[in-house]
């Protein structure tokens, strides 16, 4: 994003059913989609995801309309669980161990007090990417869950990861951002399914997943970007092949912990 390291080029939006996953930006195409301008030529704020965010606007405190209201701020308690819910994620959670292994192999390792931001955000996303302060930003005031936590924070560090991979142009890309929204929804586990769904709708779980990953990722690509969802659709059909099947640092698309767990064995040869 284009200003003082407030934009979220990655964000997720509060998802409407629950699930999501993702891929990598690394062989897109650069055939475009216009990215939304101003006459002067630079992304609109709006555009951007800037809104989405309001912990990091500086009038925060004093527009916040949120259903807290006031009482947010004099009794905040979101703030410590949900740095709570971080620490026991990075300890804990497979998938985000295999991605911070993933970023300090690839030279961007992720340290909890500089990279890792709990805020408060508007109502439409519960976490993103600032890749201008390289920083995963978790909306504290939306994340209710260790579970929660666990998946937002998984979608987000492959944002990140993709960042360190050096090739998302955030900004002016309409495409890369599909591509790395279709990759956290892959492989993040936002498109998991029960195992009563598994066992009862097999020849199903395939396609269900697959068609999961496309509606999430487009509509992240709408929310974070502000465009319509034709232009959402577009980008993400355009890179879609690649990206859906880009699954690093994982070898496959995981179903579950033990996915990640042999993951972190077969690529970086490392117990987690
Ligand atoms: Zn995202």
């Amino acid at each position: 994003m284009a200003d003082s390291g407030e934009n979220h080029a990655g964000s997720e939006p509060q998802p409407s059913n629950s699930n999501e996953t993702s891929a990598s930006a690394q062989d897109v195409q650069t055939e475009f989609l216009d990215s939304p301008q101003k006459d002067d030529g630079a992304p609109r704020r709006e555009d951007l995801g800037y809104d989405l965010f309001q912990g990091r606007e500086k009038t925060y405190r004093e527009t916040m309309t949120s259903p807290y209201g006031k009482f947010e701020n004099l009794f905040d308690t979101y703030h410590p669980r949900c740095k709570t819910k971080l620490t026991v994620a990075m300890k804990s959670n497979p998938f985000v161990k295999l991605l911070l292994k993933a970023m300090e192999e690839s030279g961007c390792s992720m340290y909890k007090d500089r990279h890792f931001s709990c805020e408060p955000c508007g109502y439409k996303v519960a976490g993103g990417f600032d890749p201008q302060a390289n920083q995963v930003v978790l909306c504290q005031n939306i994340i209710s869950s260790q579970g929660m936590m666990n998946r937002v924070l998984t979608h987000e560090l492959i944002h990140a990861f993709d960042h360190c991979r050096g090739k998302v142009d955030w900004y002016n890309n309409l495409q890369h951002v599909a591509c790395s929204e279709i990759r956290a929804a892959n492989l993040s586990g936002d498109c998991s399914f029960s195992g009563e769904f598994r066992r009862f709708q097999l020849k199903g779980v395939k396609k269900h997943h697959q068609t999961c990953v496309w509606q999430r990722a487009r509509d992240s690509v709408k929310v974070v970007r502000n465009c319509t969802d034709e232009e959402a659709a577009r980008a993400v059909d355009s890179v879609w092949d690649t990206c859906f099947n880009d699954l690093a640092p994982f070898h496959k698309i995981p179903r579950n912990k033990k996915d990640a767990l042999r993951a972190a064995r077969f690529r970086y040869d490392y117990d987690i």
